[in-house]
């Protein structure tokens, strides 16, 4: 397992990886021709380039089998005042370029309510117990890390195909266009601050990822420790439940009883948002 969680190769641990897919190279050249004719160009690519098909399921399948932490986040939406403090603190956070915002504030998100007073909504990924943006990566670049249940975007695997952006019901995701606010344009020393994401301090490089990327929230996870845990009055916690005014962001680990979300859901009337499909989010929102 590589920094942060993140698998040294194909998204999975070395010794999880299966037997390539592919016999020969004469059959991985076959597959790769018949996927051009078809169009599904993108995924060509990735077998081309040696991206093998097989460690695609059994790494979903496994994802959460011995987990350590379930880090999630309670939103108090009779505290949120729609400020977006937690928008901008994203930003400063992860350094996200134009058109990709991590979090987003929703005015009346479920409806309007009948004492007239708007209702904000923070809505983070919700990194869900069965993120449907998992299955459909056809590299394995994005995946449920074990030991948090954290979902994450393998930059290094990512050939922007999109599907997962398509796939994930809250769209919580998005892409990277290589866009810049214009201090990057010009150039200036605060401009070149590198994004601390994943621990990977990655520059604005033209042609470079995460230009072409897909990103979305990580809960801060180059915050943790190197245990993985987080540490709230060190100031190591995700950016926006550290900065919401209206203190509404309650973040933590639901494994653990004593924990402030596990304590919240306890006292409070909680929902998630569409519980039908059966993701399951690590993200509830107290009413
Ligand atoms: Fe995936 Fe969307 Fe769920 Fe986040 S909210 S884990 S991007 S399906
Ligand atoms: Fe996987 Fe999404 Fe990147 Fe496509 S865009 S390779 S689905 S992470």
């Amino acid at each position: 397992m590589g920094e942060y969680g993140v698998p040294e190769v194909a998204g999975q641990p070395s010794e999880t990886r299966a037997e390539p897919f592919f016999e020969t190279e004469a059959s991985r050249r076959q597959v790769v021709a018949q996927l051009m004719k078809i169009g599904a160009v993108s995924l060509a690519v990735a077998i081309g380039a040696g991206a093998s098909l097989a460690p695609l399921t059994s790494a979903a399948a496994e994802s959460t089998s011995d987990q350590r932490r379930r880090y999630g986040m309670v939103i108090d939406t009779r505290r949120c005042v729609g400020c977006d403090a937690c928008v901008a603190a994203c930003k400063q956070e992860n350094k996200t370029p134009p058109g990709v915002s991590y979090t987003i504030v929703l005015e009346n998100g479920f409806g309007e309510r009948p004492d007239d007073r708007p209702l904000f909504m923070t809505k983070p990924c919700f990194h869900c117990e069965h993120p449907p943006c998992v299955p459909v990566c056809p590299v394995s670049a994005t995946f449920k890390r074990k030991q948090d249940g954290i979902v994450v975007v393998d930059y290094d695997r990512c050939i922007g195909c999109r599907y997962c952006i398509v796939a994930c019901p809250y769209q919580a995701r998005f892409f990277d266009f290589g866009e810049n606010y214009p201090a990057a344009q010009e150039d200036t020393p605060w401009a070149r601050v590198p994004s601390p994401e994943y621990g990977q301090f990655r520059g604005r490089e033209k042609g470079k990822s995460p230009e072409g990327n897909v990103r979305k929230c990580t809960f801060c996870l180059h915050l943790q420790d190197e245990n993985g845990a987080y540490d709230k009055a060190a100031g190591r916690w995700p950016a926006c439940a550290k900065t919401c005014t209206g203190k509404a962001i309650h973040f933590g680990d639901f494994n653990d009883p004593e924990s402030e979300v596990s304590v919240l859901l306890t006292q409070r009337q909680a929902i998630r948002l569409k519980e039908e499909l059966g993701t399951e989010p690590n993200v509830y929102y107290l009413v």
